[in-house]
């Protein structure tokens, strides 16, 4: 866990030092790692030694990486080195002299092995001037999505993040919310520079996280989850992956303080880990009931909108932003809200007597009476709900 203690490389002073060099004998980063391991005369009982390829099953040299970065950068002092090495393959010429006469021979030698969908394949073909129209393997891997994310952050292009993550259908101004939350967000607002330090994927592949270092000294943790086949960003976390896998602990003690009608307490917890999760919902839904606990209620409509903007698919916070527009005889958005709260949790009676309460403030009679039967339905002994069904009768 080297790479957690933010100290240098001690060979270039520069990058994050990541891991030992059994060569040189000092705690180095990745890139010169990478310069050292590409002539293959590291020791083997490296766990990062560079192994030379098999005889007739692959082209290039495989080793150990801790990201894609990282491999791609191996890979590109790899090619650089390969292109003009005699190969016995290639009856003793070299790719760049095969690839100048006749880019089609070149091509068909490369594709008689398999190559592997990380191999960056643009980069060597680029390096043997082959151009071709045949479909390169895909680039949608989790860092080069944060790497097309940190290029918008570091340009201060705010508006074209919220393209990164989850399509929010019922807020029309989600993207201009989490604009505004990215933007107000220091490290952000401030970085120059974002380096891969390391990235990891769920057993399941479809969680990865990318962790990086920002402005050569700041810990940030990007997490992505992929959906239809593609990697959009769930959180960022200021911090190390470490700060991922405590959050389901942290949100608890948050929710069980609030349950128990301490939400000072609840509120000091979310003010100490609130730029830890900048851009995670937890953090503004639970703000949003602090605020509506000491009745600061634009306050609280900004903390909930805030947390459905970042995620459209949880109840409460829709729940919770559709009471407030009830509050304000906002009939309209309010059943927006409630509608979209009860196709998340169909069977959730507080969802439907609140949904009920909004046709009825709409004059929506016969809606109103459907939603509360359904509430006292699932719930017998909900009182509010059969006291509103007999305020209906009486009216009608
Ligand atoms: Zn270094």
């Amino acid at each position: 866990m080297l790479a957690l203690k933010k100290e240098r490389c001690q060979k270039c002073r520069d990058e994050r030092q990541i891991r030992f060099c059994l060569r040189i004998g000092k705690a180095i980063g990745y890139r010169c790692c990478n310069k050292l391991r590409v002539d293959f005369k590291c020791p083997n009982e490296c766990n990062y030694y560079a192994h030379t390829p098999q005889e007739d099953e692959a082209l290039f040299p495989s080793c150990k990486v801790d990201s894609r970065t990282e491999l791609h950068e191996f890979m590109y002092l790899t090619i650089d080195r390969w292109i003009h090495q005699p190969m016995l393959k290639l009856d003793g010429r070299t790719a760049r002299e095969i690839a100048r006469k006749d880019q089609e021979e070149m091509l068909s030698f490369l594709l008689q092995y398999q190559i592997p969908a990380s191999f960056p394949l643009d980069y060597l073909l680029k390096r043997l001037n082959i151009t071709t129209h045949a479909p390169l393997p895909g680039i949608d891997d989790p860092e080069s999505v944060a790497g097309r994310f940190f290029d918008l952050v570091i340009s201060r292009r705010w508006d074209d993040l919220s393209a990164f993550y989850t399509e929010n259908t019922i807020l029309p101004n989600a993207g201009k919310y989490i604009a505004e939350i990215l933007q107000n967000i220091p490290a952000l607002n401030k970085c120059r520079s974002a380096t891969v330090i390391n990235c990891g994927l769920s057993e399941d592949q479809i969680t990865a996280y990318v962790y990086l270092e920002l402005n050569g000294k700041t810990d940030w943790t990007m997490v992505l989850r992929k959906v239809d086949d593609k990697w959009q960003v769930k959180q960022n976390l200021l911090g190390t992956p470490q700060d991922y896998f405590a959050q389901n602990d942290l949100f608890t003690q948050v929710a069980t303080d609030m349950a128990q009608g301490e939400f000072e307490k609840a509120e000091s917890v979310l003010y100490r880990f609130k730029d830890t999760y900048p851009d995670t919902a937890d953090i503004h839904y639970y703000y949003g009931v602090y605020h509506q606990w000491a009745k600061q209620n634009a306050k609280a409509e900004q903390a909930f909108t805030r947390a459905v903007a970042l995620e459209s698919n949880w109840a409460m916070p829709l729940l919770h932003l559709g009471l407030l527009y009830m509050a304000d005889r906002k009939f309209e958005q309010a059943l927006t809200m409630f509608r979209e709260a009860d196709r998340i949790e169909p069977d959730n009676p507080v969802v439907l007597n609140n949904l009920g309460a909004c046709y009825y403030g709409r004059g929506e009679l016969n809606q109103a009476r459907e939603a509360w039967n359904q509430a006292v339905a699932l719930q017998p002994d909900f009182t509010p709900v059969r006291q509103n069904l007999e305020l209906l009768d009486r009216d009608v």
